[in-house]
């Protein structure tokens, strides 16, 4: 693949390497951040390659980010995995590089970047890291594939999504050659805590279902609270609505500190990206992600979303 080749081309080019992902990380953002680093450090350990954002506890267990100087931007590489625009882009600092790299699998709704791959037939930006890795013949550590495979694993709801082809397995099986403690990373990815399956609970009891599987759930800041759960922690629970099998689409509303409403989206087969798209977001045809900010939005938003049933 060309577009390899030229990525790789730059990345000799560069002493320094710093590599960002989204906001809000999900363990595909870090696995395909740390997983490149990972690659990357393995082949070139003269180059400074660094990880950078914010260190979401809930998912410190796959990486930690680096420490890094605005200096050390100067002259730099930036690599941005799984962003689809900028606004998302985990440290604004990625403006002062030198060159600009986007990869990434979502819709390219924001074309970014001085050099850009965005393959929507991706599973994940993981997929993307370890076909990188086979295009340009760079052979993985076992710290990179064990990054990867969680990546995919994360945004292929472990193989379950529609997103996940043939060549998604074929490199998940080529990723599960390299030496890591396999049962324990699908361990860690399978369990949650037990207030988060209390929580999970709660979305059922009060998931509401209209009668073409629209449904909806709102999780208060006081429901956060009563279940000691952060906002990040919801990210748990988001696709247990698909579990149900009267539901065709559904919206999980998290209120804010301060006030706004994050609202996750989730479909089986009805795109929904356009409806996030009129209420400030984004994302996949059948995963996306918007903000609302006030009751009344979030009405409409669940208007929208029933609509897009009752319409086809
Ligand atoms: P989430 O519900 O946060 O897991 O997001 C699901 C998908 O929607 C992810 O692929 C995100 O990249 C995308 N997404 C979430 N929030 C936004 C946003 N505010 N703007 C654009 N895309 C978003």
């Amino acid at each position: 693949m060309e577009i390899c080749q030229q990525i790789l081309e730059k990345i000799k080019e560069y002493d320094t390497i710093i590599i960002h992902r989204h906001m809000k990380p999900d363990p595909d953002a870090l696995g395909s951040q740390v997983g490149l680093k990972a690659l990357l450090t393995h082949h070139f350990p003269e180059k400074t390659i660094k990880a950078v954002g914010f260190n979401e506890p809930t998912l410190t267990w796959m990486a930690e980010m680096d420490t890094v100087q605005d200096s050390d931007y100067q002259g730099a590489l930036v690599i941005v995995c799984d962003t689809a625009n900028t606004a998302r882009i985990d440290d604004k600092r990625y403006e002062q590089a030198d060159f600009t790299i986007k990869i990434d699998h979502h819709p390219n709704d924001d074309v970014y970047g001085d050099l850009s791959w965005v393959d929507t037939g991706s599973s994940s930006a993981s997929e993307m890291i370890a076909l990188f890795a086979e295009n340009t013949q760079l052979t993985l550590s076992d710290q990179a594939a064990e990054l990867l495979f969680a990546g995919i694993i994360g945004d292929t709801g472990r193989f379950l999504y529609p997103s996940t082809s043939a060549r998604t397995l074929r490199i998940a099986s080529s990723l599960r050659e390299y030496n890591f403690d396999f049962a324990s990373l699908t361990r860690k990815m399978d369990n949650m805590s037990f207030k988060i399956a209390k929580l999970q609970g709660y979305v059922y009891d009060h998931l509401e279902v209209d009668e073409n599987g629209a449904a909806r759930v709102l999780l208060s800041q006081e429901i956060l609270k009563k279940y000691d759960v952060t906002d990040a922690e919801t990210a748990a629970i988001v696709g247990a609505p698909g579990r149900i099998d009267t539901v065709s689409l559904w919206g999980i509303f998290v209120e804010q500190a301060d006030g706004h409403y994050r609202v996750r989206l989730r479909s089986k087969f009805v795109p929904i990206n356009e409806v996030a798209k009129e209420h400030d977001g984004g994302g996949h045809p059948l995963a996306s992600g918007a903000n609302s900010y006030s009751l009344e939005e979030n009405e409409l938003i669940y208007q929208k979303l029933k609509n897009l049933l009752k319409n086809r």
